[in-house]
């Protein structure tokens, strides 16, 4: 009998369904933490990336193509059993097709993945289903912008529909005499907008919740981030707020991705208001940035979870394992090999720190702004993990403390 053989009965005997191969779209740091843990659970997993050398290559077999493409996606699918993805910018009507004509699992649904891909319907659905969310409208000229700042008052955030992340794709309007300017960075109104009115928020908070393929949920704790132009910057676990607070944080995140149909983790992000009003901002369909700290602080990671749900294997333990931990973006401070110098020089502030743990993404490029690695600390108490944070990024220290 070949070893082959034999894992997959051992599979069987514990009654797990087993699936050869797991497809994911894009291969990115999500692909490449994703990856890590496939390998270590006995996973294939491929991923589909257009870019030559992507994080996800260097742990996982890689398939050079567009997962914007319906011709990509339909030939990629065709080795796989199971299709997952790190980015929820895919082409849905490609993964519907592969899902109908190949018989194949697509967790999340296409259905959820087409919904979250467009933030104004996304904001829709969640409003239709009693989520709670800020106020919000379509604006399909600079008139509509005009009159949402009419209504919505100054500032205002005017958003992208698709295609945004880390912040490219929000523009905020001071005055009603930065309309334009904003709808012009932004690509124009023909590009597909829509405002928000602000969230006068005190404290941003993320949940990360699990969902199995037989409709179970599990929530990790509720976490604290911090954006700094728009892009995250830190995540504190457990969030330094109020049990009341983190068990309605808790309340919305679970309500939200209720309404959301298909297996995986998703990442909800959150606002909470000066008189303890909790807004949802937006859902991320995926292993989310605000839930890397999982990876050494809780029984289970994200990424497991995510694997696990996806394979229809049971869910793991969200438990937090430590009292306190924080993750710190590594984000470049300037373009090419500045940006990678200065990268290099926080690597080695926390290589130096006890209970720190480094993860450098090996992206192709380093640019500004632009998400290149994280670092982990986890501590016996808050006061512990603020000062090792402290000797790594003391601004960050200080947006925490
Ligand atoms: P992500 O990388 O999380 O996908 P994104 O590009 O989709 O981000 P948003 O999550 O919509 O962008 O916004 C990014 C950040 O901008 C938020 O975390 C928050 O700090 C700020 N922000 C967004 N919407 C509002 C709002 N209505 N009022 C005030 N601040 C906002
Ligand atoms: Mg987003
Ligand atoms: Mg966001």
């Amino acid at each position: 009998m070949s070893i082959k053989t034999q894992h997959s009965t051992a599979i069987s005997d514990v009654g797990l369904p087993r699936a050869a191969v797991l497809g994911v779209l894009g291969g990115g740091q999500l692909g490449k933490m994703l990856a890590a843990d496939a390998a270590r659970m006995g996973i294939n997993m491929e991923v589909l990336d257009p870019t030559p050398d992507c994080p996800a290559s260097r742990v996982a077999r890689h398939t050079l193509g567009s997962f914007k493409e319906p011709e990509s996606i339909r030939s990629f699918a065709h080795g796989v059993d199971v299709l997952t993805v790190e980015i929820e910018h895919i082409d849905a009507k490609a993964l519907e097709d592969v899902m109908q004509d190949l018989g194949i699992d697509v967790e999340p649904t296409p259905a959820t993945l087409r919904l979250i891909q467009d933030k104004l319907l996304q904001k829709q659905h969640f409003r239709s289903a009693g989520v709670p969310v800020g106020d919000f409208c379509g604006v399909e000229d600079a008139a509509a912008v005009r009159s949402a700042v009419d209504t919505f008052g100054a500032p205002l955030m005017l958003k992208a529909r698709r295609g945004a992340y880390d912040g490219r794709g929000n523009a905020v309007v001071k005055h009603a005499s930065d309309i334009d300017a904003a709808v012009a960075s932004l690509g124009g109104v023909e590009h597909g907008l829509y405002a928000e009115r602000w969230a006068p928020f005190v404290k941003e908070l993320a949940v990360m919740v699990a969902r199995s393929r037989d409709g179970g949920t599990r929530a990790f704790p509720v976490v604290e981030t911090i954006h700094r132009n728009s892009i995250l910057l830190v995540t504190e676990a457990p969030a330094h707020v109020p049990e009341d607070v983190r068990r309605r944080a808790r309340e919305v995140a679970e309500s939200a991705v209720a309404c959301l149909d298909g297996a995986g983790v998703f990442g909800v992000e959150m606002f909470l208001l000066e008189d303890g009003e909790i807004l949802l901002n937006e859902v991320a369909p995926r292993p989310h940035n605000s839930g890397h700290y999982t990876i050494e602080g809780c029984a289970t990671s994200q990424f497991e979870q995510h694997l696990r749900a996806v394979m229809g294997w049971p869910l793991g333990s969200p438990d937090l394992m430590v009292n306190s931990c924080i993750m710190l973006n590594i984000l470049g401070e300037a373009d090419g090999e500045e940006g990678l110098q200065r990268a290099h020089e926080v690597m080695a502030r926390a290589y130096a720190v006890a209970g720190a743990s480094v993860h450098w993404y090996g992206k192709a490029e380093v640019a500004l702004q632009r998400k290149i690695g994280h670092v982990t600390i986890t501590a016996p108490d808050r006061q512990t993990a603020l000062a090792s944070l402290s000797q790594i990024d003391s601004e960050a220290a200080a947006a925490l403390s």
